[in-house]
């Protein structure tokens, strides 16, 4: 019987792999630079945390939801995003008495139940920050700016920063009050599940995809129109902080994100590559939701950004990632030289330097070719005549040149030779 990979996941291998590997190493080193930690968290938790966190009436959390039962009978889900698994941690491991702001990244997989299409998985990967503990704007600049210097850093362009502020909980009160008297003019233009949204959950009448439903929404109130001193001088210092460090941004009062804890700042970034599935990533502040989760007051913000989308762009950009795809040295080793030649391959590998030889008994014309497909450039050459004499021939594959070497100056050799590499990006 032969096994199919599940609908809307992929086995990622070889230069997929190695993309991904650079993209999260690059991500690693800037997060890093920028003061921030790493936080693991498990990939599932008990349900309640995401249908309280991210909004009962959700798209996620209504429709796209890994959900199971365990053989205890706990109602648990694989998580469908970052950010509601790391408050909770935050709160569970005492985070709050640590100097505050804490700044957190995470790199993992998550799960949504959606219609897998070009850049739409169900089981993808996310690289996310999170900040809890600082209402400041600068905050708020600050990981802006990381979102797009990352992206930067790869090489993206033509990058499309959409800002918005959601507005506090009060803002978002009288909006949603606003917009709830819109919508019922319109009811009957909405498809069947923004019906019931613009009753229960007017905002998520925003994220449906349906036509009929986006042209209802055509001169519905803005947020904008409601948001309060505090939140409109807010998003002023942090238009401006984002102004002073040169990142432009397009401001998009439509911006709502796909989530119920969103509140002030809210930001999307776009690139015209990548179709339908445009967003490669996206945040915002969530000032309310530690304190949902029964924490102190914490505000706080966070963004996530899908690793494959960013390949996809990557690709869609014809980037070429600076990876190293092949090794150094090749071992050639036959027959009765194999014992001498893993020696010197394990010499050689405590330096620092790629290497390998073969384990397939091969001929030596097979293993030249092996140490060709393999893009080796240098091979040394191991026979039983040479070893009896001490001796190896090194071959180096760019030039075509082969000369002897006493097998006790190899390392010496391998100084020489790779003490000029160019180091590879090590994050
Ligand atoms: P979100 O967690 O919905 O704010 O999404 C943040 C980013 O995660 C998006 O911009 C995408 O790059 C990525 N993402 C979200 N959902 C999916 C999915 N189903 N498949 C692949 N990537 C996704």
């Amino acid at each position: 019987m032969k096994f199919k990979i599940p609908r809307g996941t992929s086995d990622v291998i070889f230069e997929k792999a190695a993309k991904k590997q650079y993209i999260e190493k690059m991500a690693i080193q800037l997060f890093k630079q920028f003061g921030y930690y790493p936080i693991v968290t498990p990939t599932f938790e008990h349900t309640e945390l995401f249908q309280r966190g991210i909004g009962e009436g959700t798209d996620i959390v209504q429709k796209e939801m890994y959900t199971f039962k365990d053989k205890g009978g706990r109602s648990l889900t694989l998580r469908p995003e970052g950010t509601a698994p790391v408050v909770r941690a935050y709160l569970e491991n005492g985070l709050a008495s640590k100097p505050l702001p804490v700044k957190l990244y995470y790199c993992g997989q998550m799960f949504r139940y959606e219609r897998p299409q070009a850049g739409r998985y169900r089981e993808f990967w996310q690289l996310g920050v999170e900040v809890l503990g600082s209402k400041d704007a600068f905050v708020d600049a600050e990981v802006i700016l990381l979102l797009v210097r990352f992206l930067e850093k790869l090489g993206l362009k033509e990058l499309e920063l959409n800002l918005n502020s959601m507005g506090c909980s009060e803002c978002g009160k009288s909006f949603s009050k606003a917009l709830k008297k819109y919508l019922a003019d319109k009811i009957e233009h909405l498809c069947e599940d923004c019906k019931r949204r613009a009753e229960l959950n007017p905002l998520r009448v925003f994220d449906c995809k349906v036509k009929g439903c986006q042209a209802a929404l055509k001169g519905a109130p803005l947020i904008s129109g409601f948001w309060c001193e505090d939140c409109g001088n807010h998003f002023e210092s942090v238009k401006s902080i984002l102004d002073n460090v040169g990142i432009s941004y397009i401001l998009n009062p439509a911006l709502v994100r796909g989530f119920d804890y969103y509140t002030k700042t809210t930001f999307e970034i776009r690139t015209p590559y990548l179709g339908a599935q445009n967003a490669l990533g996206g945040g915002g502040r969530y000032d309310s939701l530690v304190e949902e989760f029964g924490g102190p007051s914490t505000p706080a913000i966070g963004w996530a950004i899908g690793t494959e989308r960013v390949i996809m762009a990557i690709e869609e950009l014809n980037i070429n990632l600076p990876i190293k795809s092949n090794i150094d040295v090749f071992i050639a080793a036959i027959d009765g030289a194999r014992d001498e030649g893993f020696k010197i391959l394990n010499a050689i590998r405590e330096m620092g330097i790629s290497a390998d030889m073969d384990y397939g008994e091969r001929s030596l014309k097979g293993q030249m070719k092996l140490a060709n497909k393999l893009k080796a450039s240098n091979v040394i050459i191991l026979g039983p005549d040479e070893l009896n004499k001490g001796l190896c021939l090194i071959r180096d594959m760019n030039l075509g040149e082969q000369s002897e070497l006493k097998i006790s100056e190899i390392t010496r050799w391998a100084k020489d030779k790779f003490k000029l590499r160019k180091v590879d990006f090590d994050g």
